[in-house]
């Protein structure tokens, strides 16, 4: 049967629920020949070339022509660590069945409207950070800039805020070589809210803030989403002071990965509001 489609909305609906299946499904690895290495989802990271990335090169091209089982050789050669445990991790059958999709949002692998329409709401998340970046928002990028905060903690807020922080998260997305992974407790993928609010050592520093800046918890990733809701529930003299202090874990997370210095959650948090203090003065007194 041939359904003709001449509607716009129908178009959008389905290039939407197209982009929900993307971005839901993972491809499950039999003969290789339908995944491209470096395009479509078949690892739970992007894989990390150990030199230049081939784009073109597809997943039956890491195994042997002869035995069907994985070319060990090439792929050590090619890839990073993880990547590599990663790929020799999935069994081969030695059989000549297709690839096939399968949907990766929900436990039993079933695909449910709920579960579409989370990862719907995912979408729409990343396409709001992208559109705050190119000036959409831009009562939000006011408020950055009334903050009466030092001009290195109002950069820093406007990149995070732009998700242009690099992060290992950013640097991994722009194809850097390097793990995506948070240094610091090797736990979760380096975001930008993770780095400044869940993991643990911006849990201990947050810990030492005020009852009110402890208490925000939401469910986006988004950082910018994040600030939204703090720029609604905070005053400003409050958003200063958490502006501050997320600079302020952002620099230790610094010190720690080129220095290897630790600092204490309580040294942090005290000079975070020290240094807006010292800044807020000095701003008053030359009124
Ligand atoms: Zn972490």
């Amino acid at each position: 049967m041939q359904v003709l489609v001449t509607t716009p909305h129908v178009w959008c609906s389905l290039l939407a629920a197209r982009e929900i299946i993307w971005e839901g499904a993972v491809w499950k690895v039999r003969d290789g020949r339908k995944i491209q290495v470096s395009k479509n989802r078949w690892l739970s990271h992007k894989p990390v070339f150990l030199g230049e990335e081939r784009p073109n090169m597809l997943v039956s091209d890491l195994m042997d022509t002869e035995t069907k089982q994985w070319d060990r050789g090439k792929i050590s050669t090619l890839f990073a660590y993880r990547t590599r445990m990663e790929i020799l991790s999935i069994p081969l059958q030695n059989s000549t069945a297709q690839d096939k999709m399968e949907w990766n949002e929900s436990r039993n692998r079933i695909f449910t409207v709920k579960s579409a329409y989370k990862v719907a709401l995912r979408i729409q998340e990343n396409t709001q950070a992208e559109h705050s970046r190119a000036g959409l928002d831009r009562p939000m990028w006011k408020k950055i800039w009334k903050l009466n905060i030092p001009p290195k903690v109002r950069n820093f807020l406007w990149r995070a805020c732009s998700n242009i922080l690099p992060t290992r998260e950013n640097l991994h997305r722009r194809r850097v070589q390097v793990e995506p992974w948070c240094e610091l407790c090797c736990q979760c993928t380096e975001t930008v809210a993770h780095m400044l609010w869940e993991c643990p050592l911006a849990r201990n520093v947050w810990h030492y803030a005020k009852e009110k800046c402890r208490n925000v918890r939401t469910q986006s990733r988004i950082f910018f989403s994040l600030f939204k809701m703090v720029v609604d529930r905070f005053s400003q003299q409050e958003i200063e002071q958490w502006a501050t202090v997320s600079w302020s874990i952002w620099s230790a997370r610094n010190k720690f990965c080129f220095e290897k210095f630790q600092r204490h959650p309580e040294q942090i948090m005290r000079e975070a509001t020290g240094f807006l203090l010292e800044y807020q003065m000095l701003q008053n007194a030359q009124v």
